[in-house]
């Protein structure tokens, strides 16, 4: 199995070195706010099997910006504004979106299941077979930051 997944852009790309430690789809608000989606295809890997190769040339922004103090910060490219990863402040994980991202989606694993869909959504609960719930899967555990 490869696990080499390549994304970025023209000036910075971002290299996966193992399997992502969750995949899911994502319903939550800020995803589809940052996307425009109505769900996101999500990636969480290990903070260390991430990198990039120019990371001076990333800006990083609050990825919830309803939270500016959340963990979590969108880094984009200070050339082309491409969206390049969503990186932890505490340095557990390291996020791809591979549709938006510049990875070929189609070279990852197909999403687990479901994260935080709630009733309040304006469409139906996904009936695909793959579980469904409110925030990440419950046996998911962050790991220790890198
Ligand atoms: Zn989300
Ligand atoms: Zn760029």
């Amino acid at each position: 199995m490869s696990s080499s997944y390549k994304g970025g852009c023209d000036h910075v790309q971002v290299k996966a070195t193992a399997e992502p430690i969750d995949n899911h789809v994502c319903h939550c608000n800020v995803c589809k706010g940052v996307t425009g989606q109505q769900t996101t295809h999500v990636a969480f890997f290990n903070h260390s099997d991430l990198t990039v190769d120019h990371p001076e040339k990333m800006n990083r922004q609050p990825f919830n910006k309803d939270n500016p103090s959340g963990p979590l910060e969108l880094c984009t490219c200070s050339e082309c504004g491409a969206a390049l990863m969503l990186d932890d402040k505490q340095k557990r994980i390291r996020v791809a979106v591979p549709n938006v991202m510049g990875y070929d989606d189609a070279k990852f694993p197909d999403p687990t299941y479901h994260a935080f869909y709630d009733a309040s959504k304006d469409y139906p609960k996904p009936s695909d077979g793959r579980a469904v719930y409110e925030g990440l899967r419950p046996d998911f555990v962050w790991p220790e930051p890198a």
